[in-house]
């Protein structure tokens, strides 16, 4: 018997994959093309070592046909089922310094001996509005991809929220309907096949760290402060951390444009492993791994 709880959970993902069913683009550029135009705009990662990064291609596409990039570390040991971290940059397309740090998290990903979780990263989830001719925050269509996630009640309170609290600010229209894009619904599947037990997404340029979902956050990483900053409908946080349960870790470095030190960046990831490895749940999976499993075409109310 499902509780009120796990049923409205359940409606969650209901709505997300019948989103998702809407026909998608394959993308049109090959991950070496991909690379040569994202870096083009990244300070300090090269064409070459994008490429030789191991990334593959989404089977879908950016509104305007750009592969969406990512790439999977497996844990070194198998012997405990290892931890699942989905890392996500570039959810904003003008704040090139997210890419840059997911660039060199996976950089250090790849020559980490003892690595105890599993890794999905995706350094760059919108590459149309990072590759305009002036990046932008929202992506091809005009859309802010972390308004655009469909949390309960959006048709009502993401447009009502846009009109009110935004003043109908261009940076931060929702969408015209929850996960209206092809980068808002990949990344719902990815939550939903990869099942993450924790999402860190990284942002800028408030230069503080924010947390939605269980546990208790850290109170810092690296120089980045606990500031809580709340949740919005349609972003990822209250998607992910409030209604899935699952513990999403946003990021804010401080500039956009400028990354951090090597020495800030390196403290910001071994504080996050630190975290990762004390906080994440022993055993029982989050709820939404449980309400995944079951057979919700039978039983959703
Ligand atoms: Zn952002």
């Amino acid at each position: 018997m499902l509780t009120k709880s796990a049923r409205r959970l359940a409606g969650l993902f209901v709505s997300a994959a019948l989103l998702s069913g809407a026909a998608q683009a394959l993308p049109l550029a090959s991950v070496d093309s991909a690379c040569r135009q994202l870096t083009a705009r990244l300070k300090g990662v090269s064409a070459k070592q994008c490429q030789a990064s191991g990334l593959h291609a989404a089977a879908v596409a950016s509104v305007q046909g750009q592969p969406i990039l990512y790439r999977d570390y497996l844990a070194s040991s198998r012997r405990n089922t290892p931890k699942r971290i989905l890392l996500i940059g570039g959810i904003h397309g003008d704040e090139l310094s997210s890419v840059v740090v997911a660039f060199d998290w996976m950089r250090r990903l790849s020559a980490e001996k003892f690595q105890p979780f599993q890794w999905r990263v995706v350094p760059c989830l919108n590459p149309d509005g990072l590759l305009k001719r002036v990046p932008s925050r929202v992506n091809a269509r005009g859309v802010d991809l972390n308004r655009n996630f469909p949390t309960p009640r959006w048709l009502d309170l993401a447009p009502r929220y846009w009109e009110t609290k935004t003043r109908r600010d261009p940076r931060r229209w929702p969408g015209p309907k929850p996960a209206s894009e092809p980068e808002t619904q990949w990344l719902v599947q990815q939550i939903k096949s990869f099942r993450p037990d924790a999402i860190v997404s990284v942002h800028a340029p408030y230069g503080v760290l924010d947390f939605d979902g269980p546990r208790t956050p850290p109170r810092k990483l690296g120089f980045l402060n606990l500031n809580e900053l709340g949740t919005y409908p349609g972003s990822l946080g209250n998607y992910a951390g409030v209604q899935l349960g699952l513990p999403v870790i946003t990021l804010e470095l401080p500039h956009a444009a400028d990354v951090p030190t090597p020495s800030q960046s390196a403290r910001i990831w071994s504080d996050l492993l630190t975290w990762l490895d004390k906080n994440l749940p022993k055993g029982e999976p989050p709820l939404y791994q449980r309400l995944a499993d079951h057979n919700w075409a039978r039983s959703a109310p």
